[in-house]
């Protein structure tokens, strides 16, 4: 073997050394990613061919580059982000040593196609080992630097056979690319394959973090997800990002980690966090995680190599726990309110329609729980002064409670035999209406009520009547001539598949503790028109009066399908009016090409009126020519507690996605904030 030492050549040389800084095509995007950013891009594209090793295209509309500096970009040292070896320690930018577009031009054929704000045109130049080929030639391009990068290591054989799937290349890439598209929420970032239309990242510059995660790694992941924020100014150390809560687990954990602005590996905070997990997720199940820290530059060594990403960082086993201390306490603040439902309530509860009726009797003895002995914080306080079941009929009576003035009058009373529905013998408020609707028929006209017919809660009879007396003397009413299908009291029964399917559909959707809930709560107030809160037992939850009315209604109609009382509006409801909101609602579809909403609000109201005849037969809607004026002075207060949240008890089937969504949810357990307490 000959033993002489010879110099090596310095193109193998620099080969070699560039083989360290890029092992793989996604390192160069990243590299590539990281210039854009420091450029002040919004939009950065990626496009590859065969998994980047073919051809990877990165285009930014950062500040470009100037021409005079295309001669030397491509030189090892070369950077325009660093000049003094102390600017090391305040350094903002990801790049800073000039070595990454060196070290690509040492392993492929480089092309950079670039425009600054002041340039007249663009300028193109191409790279090999490290030199510029020829000098940059003008041409046309938009502000920004487009890099091509083709033939990766076609002249590092080895290399290029160690890789030989693109696919998973390609999903490298994927992956690095949709990592920093989330750390960048403000930045549009896409990736696609060369000849594809359709991205396979995509995150849009108006987009949040969520949007981001959610477009990446789907809803799963994104609603079920707990922001997170904790800061230490004795360890110089900031930390902020998103977890997954308890309901969420997957086979192999998702971790995004940025330690100041740089995606990084840490074994030991991955770790840290993932043993907090255990004490919630299922065994060897794990979250996702996205955190981002930025830590004193001078405690961390950013004189990081290009490929080494595994961190350390000074004070990292204090930053560690405070970091686990942090999340734990968000895990455990999501435990008591969204898992609450899926874990507390859900285990031995039949939520099958047959579970869903309950007795008064019977749900006091839940409340009660088995155990006999009742610890102070089990035990539920309420107002002394709270509202009684005929608090509707009582509370008129209190000058300081302003009740409507004018009501809508009658609503037909549900007969025990529509199964499923909640029924309570207590509950009177509907019933009692029914009875004024009985008190009303004596001035009832053939064809219907009479026009001058107001009710206001002030004149209500406080007569209390069960639900079963009341059907035999519907039945006895019914025996009056000349009433109008509209005011017919007697049920009529339905037999119309579409209508059985929907009410079947309603009481198998049932969330029977949901229900048990609703049913016992103490009203404790609007929190606004949308939401409200209602204590029930120890505990106290946030609901959505919009959705749950929503679905309310929806029962009504779906239940009494062609049995309504008349629902007289003392003031007709604005039919155009109602149109045009139900047309800016984007539910409702519309978009431009349906033309004008006033035309088609106009053609709504002729429409409905067209149809009065069936309207008035299945959903007694009366639609009469005159329609204005607005509606009194009603406080909506008073309606949400004493019509909409009284008739949720008794009337609504609450679905059980109310407990997944948001729409019903626990804000505190008192048995939980005595743990906090007991922990202070
Ligand atoms: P570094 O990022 O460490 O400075 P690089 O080799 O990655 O080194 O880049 C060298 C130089 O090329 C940068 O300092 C910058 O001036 C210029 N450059 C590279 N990419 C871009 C880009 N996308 N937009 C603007 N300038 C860029
Ligand atoms: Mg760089």
């Amino acid at each position: 073997m000959d033993s002489v030492i010879r110099r090596l050549d310095e193109a193998v040389v620099n080969r070699i050394a560039a083989g360290e800084v890029i092992q793989r095509p996604a390192n160069v995007i990243k590299e590539m990613i990281e210039n854009c950013l420091d450029a002040k891009s919004t939009s950065i594209q990626v496009i590859v061919k065969e998994g980047g090793l073919k051809f990877i295209q990165v285009q930014d509309n950062g500040c470009g580059i100037r021409k005079e500096d295309l001669n030397i970009v491509c030189e090892r040292f070369t950077t325009s982000k660093l000049q003094k070896f102390e600017d090391l320690a305040s350094i903002s930018t990801y790049g800073f040593r000039g070595e990454a577009l060196a070290s690509i031009s040492h392993v492929a054929h480089v092309t950079v196609t670039t425009k600054t704000a002041d340039a007249k045109c663009a300028f193109r130049a191409t790279y090999s080992d490290g030199k510029i080929k020829a000098p940059p030639k003008p041409c046309a391009g938009n502000q920004g630097t487009q890099i091509m990068v083709e033939d990766l290591f076609y002249n590092v054989n080895t290399r290029r056979k160690a890789l030989k799937n693109p696919n998973e290349e390609y999903a490298k890439i994927l992956e690095v690319v949709s990592r920093y598209a989330i750390h960048n929420s403000g930045i549009s970032f896409s990736v696609k394959k060369q000849g594809d239309t359709v991205s396979d990242v995509r995150t849009l510059s108006n987009a949040s973090t969520v949007d981001n995660i959610r477009a990446i790694f789907g809803n799963a992941v994104s609603r079920e997800l707990i922001e997170v924020g904790c800061e230490d100014a004795n360890l110089a150390f900031k930390m902020k990002g998103y977890i997954t809560n308890a309901n969420y687990s997957v086979k192999k954990c998702i971790f995004l980690l940025f330690i100041n602005h740089r995606l990084v590996e840490s074994a030991a905070m991955r770790k840290a966090i993932e043993t907090v997990y255990t004490a919630y997720l299922p065994k060897s199940m794990h979250p996702f995680l996205y955190l981002s820290l930025e830590i004193a530059p001078q405690n961390v060594d950013v004189n990081v190599h290009p490929t080494k990403h595994e961190v350390h960082f000074l004070h990292e086993d204090s930053i560690l726990e405070r970091v686990q201390q942090h999340v734990e306490s968000k895990l455990l603040g999501s435990n008591s309110s969204r898992m609450y439902f899926t874990q507390t309530l859900l285990p031995g509860v039949d939520c099958s329609s047959s579970g869903v009726v309950q007795s008064a009797a019977n749900s006091s003895v839940i409340t009660k729980g088995t155990s006999d002995k009742v610890y102070a914080h089990q035990m539920v306080r309420t107002d002394s002064r709270e509202q009684k079941l005929d608090a509707f009929l009582q509370a008129v009576n209190n000058p300081l409670s302003a009740g409507p003035t004018e009501v809508i009058t009658e609503v037909n009373a549900r007969p025990p035999e529509s199964s499923g529905r909640p029924q309570d013998t207590e509950m009177q408020d509907l019933s009692d209406l029914v009875e004024i609707a009985d008190v009303q028929e004596d001035t009832v006209k053939p064809g219907g009520l009479s026009e001058s017919e107001h009710f206001s809660p002030q004149t209500l009879p406080s007569r209390k009547r069960p639900w079963e007396d009341m059907d035999v003397e519907l039945e006895k009413n019914y025996t009056r001539k000349n009433m109008t299908a509209a005011c017919t009291p007697r049920r009529r029964i339905i037999n119309l598949t579409s209508v059985l399917t929907l009410q079947e559909e309603i009481s198998n959707q049932a969330h029977a503790k949901l229900q048990e809930m609703l049913h016992e709560h103490s009203f404790v107030g609007c929190v606004s028109p949308q939401w409200a809160l209602a204590q029930h037992q120890t505990k106290l939850y946030l609901l959505n009066t919009t959705k749950l009315s929503q679905e309310l209604f929806y029962q009504i109609l779906i239940y009494d399908f062609a049995n309504f009382g008349v629902l007289r509006l003392s003031e007709p409801a604005p039919l155009y009016e109602l149109s045009m909101l139900a047309l800016e609602d984007p539910e409702s579809g519309w978009t431009e090409e349906d033309g004008p909403k006033e035309g088609l609000a106009e053609y709504i109201v002729e429409f409905l009126k067209k149809k009065t005849e069936m309207l008035k037969d299945y959903f007694s809607l009366e639609i009469d020519e005159n329609e204005d004026s607005e509606s009194g002075s009603t406080t909506w207060k008073w309606t949400v507690e004493h019509v909409l949240y009284k008739a949720f008890r008794t009337h609504l089937l609450p679905p059980k996605h109310f407990a997944e969504d948001g729409n019903i949810l626990q804000l505190a357990n008192l048995p939980d904030l005595y743990k906090v307490f007991e922990r202070c």
